[in-house]
């Protein structure tokens, strides 16, 4: 593991900011693998390292994963000028390095994965992996069989562009039909856009699943948990 400075390794961990972090190290609250260190730049070795402020151990956690129910009404970043982020509804995280591993739109609700491992964002949002998304969707009008058909053999979105062969299933078809729908990339507005392509208007949005990791229906829109050893070993 890359070595990280101590000072930055108990302000991972929540022990404080980066400046109250240095006054704890000076003033000789910080042992390192038995020894008082005073010196906030050394750098350690974050898996060999044992180190205790005020004699009680800090084991470092480098890589975190949040399982989101994204609410309607919050952006998918980690700051914004205006608007509550997606990373700032994960309170009980001590890392700072946060980031959403893609983009829901500011009113579609939820799986999104909240994760500081670079690695595993890039493995699940390579273009070329086309890891499998599905939504579920309350659309404007009858969505029918013509759109099925018209889905599965891939939707113009660009003069150059055509997604892959989506399946959308209807769950209920009426005024506003209700629909389950996979797709394999991850454009802008893709889900959206490709109603709009038939003719049609989504009214309601949420993320189900991202390639092996589903949304768990026990959490309300806002509430998160960290993702389980067997839901990380399936992304993984
Ligand atoms: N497709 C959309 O149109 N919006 C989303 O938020 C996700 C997929």
């Amino acid at each position: 593991s890359t070595p990280v400075r101590l000072d930055k390794y108990l302000a991972d961990m929540g022990i404080g900011t980066r400046s109250e972090v240095k006054s704890y190290i000076r003033k000789g609250r910080v042992e390192v693998n038995g020894i008082v260190v005073k010196e906030p730049d050394i750098k350690l070795d974050t898996v060999k390292s044992e180190v205790y402020f005020d004699k009680e151990q800090i084991t470092y956690e480098s890589t975190e994963y949040y399982m989101l129910n994204k609410p309607a009404g919050v952006v998918s970043a980690t700051v914004d000028n205006h608007c509550e982020t997606v990373v700032e509804l994960i309170k009980s995280s001590k890392n700072k390095d946060l980031f959403p591993v893609g983009r829901l739109d500011k009113d579609t609700e939820g799986l999104l994965l909240i994760t500081n491992d670079g690695d595993l964002a890039h493995r699940l949002l390579s273009p070329k992996k086309h890891v499998p998304k599905v939504y579920y969707a309350q659309i404007k009008g009858l969505v029918t069989k013509e759109d099925v058909v018209k889905f599965k053999a891939g939707i113009k979105l660009e003069e150059d562009f055509i997604t892959l062969p989506a399946q959308l299933e209807i769950l209920e078809a009426g005024e506003v039909s209700v629909i389950k729908v996979t797709i394999y990339e991850g454009k802008f507005h893709q889900v959206k856009r490709m109603f709009e392509a038939v003719s049609k208007e989504v009214l309601y949005l949420k993320r189900l699943s991202m390639g092996e990791l589903e949304l768990d229906e026990s959490l309300a829109p806002g509430e998160y948990r960290k993702l389980t050893e067997n839901e990380l070993n399936k992304l993984k």
